[in-house]
C-alpha cells in the first residue's frame, strides 16, 4: 500500500510552488505526474488565495482617522 506523501510542484505558468499530498501507487511515473499537475494549477485560484493570505486585516477607516488627532 502506498503511503501519502508531500509533494512541492512548481508551476511554471506562474512560478510558484504548491503542495499536493497524494499517494502515488508505484507504478505511476511521479515525474509525469508532477508535470500534469503543474500544467493543471489553477494559477488564478491560488493568486487569489495567496492574496488573501497575505492581505493585513482591514482597518477600520472611521477608526483610523479617530485615533490619528
Ligand atoms: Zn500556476
Amino acid at each position: 500500500m502506498a503511503t501519502v506523501k508531500r509533494y512541492s510542484i512548481l508551476c511554471p505558468k506562474c512560478n510558484h510552488k504548491f503542495p499536493i499530498f497524494a499517494a502515488l501507487h508505484n507504478t505511476i511515473d511521479v515525474d509525469e505526474w508532477i508535470k500534469e499537475k503543474a500544467d493543471n494549477h489553477d494559477c488564478k485560484a491560488y493568486a487569489d488565495q495567496l492574496a488573501k493570505e497575505r492581505a493585513p486585516r482591514p482597518v477600520n477607516p472611521l477608526k483610523a482617522s479617530k485615533k490619528g488627532k
